[in-house]
């Protein structure tokens, strides 16, 4: 299993980061729409709101794959298997990280698991970060940094909610089955 995607969140910077033009990864889907369980190993009940909000929001808006929110036990070093997310906080991820998420793949197209990583100091923006990194556990990159998505990269907005376009490119790429 190679490390295939690491994104990070720019805390702040003076003027908007270049958005990643996003790949076409998403998970294995065999039959029905596939399940993917998240992790909370946050050990703080906020981020466990938070967390839990975002996975009904996501699972509200895409067809194809579905998530599911768990309380754990996980492990945050080596994640936790096949078809599964382990949310963890770490400290300084680096300088002007808030939140990483790393997607594993053995194949470069199918995602097989996925680990985020949360620093203390995105604790202002849970509902953004909760939302940003799961959309990247589900394969999507960044989107411009003026636009009204939580996958937007800019640090000036902190948009909650995903928009229909993150909808539809998650459902689209979770489309076809193996
Ligand atoms: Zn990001
Ligand atoms: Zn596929």
């Amino acid at each position: 299993m190679k490390l295939l995607l690491a994104w990070s969140l720019v805390l702040a910077l003076v003027s908007p980061v270049a958005a990643v033009p996003p790949t076409m990864i998403h998970w294995r889907r065999t039959g029905p729409p596939v399940a993917v369980t998240v992790y909370d190993r946050t050990a703080d009940a906020l981020w466990g709101t938070a967390l839990h909000r975002a996975v009904a929001e996501w699972n509200a808006g895409i067809e194809g794959v579905e998530l599911s929110f768990s309380p754990g036990p996980a492990d945050c070093e080596k994640g936790q298997g096949p078809y599964t997310v382990v949310v963890c906080i770490r400290e300084n991820t680096a300088p002007d990280r808030v939140g990483e998420t790393t997607v594993y793949s053995s194949d470069g197209e199918h995602i097989s698991q996925a680990t985020i990583w949360m620093d203390p100091r995105s604790d202002p923006n849970r509902n953004h970060l909760a939302c940003h990194e799961l959309g990247h556990a589900l394969g999507l990159g960044h989107r411009g940094a003026n636009e009204n998505s939580c996958m937007t990269n800019g640090p000036y907005k902190r948009p909650e909610h995903p928009d229909r376009r993150d909808f539809d490119t998650v459902t689209l790429r979770h489309a076809h089955v193996h």
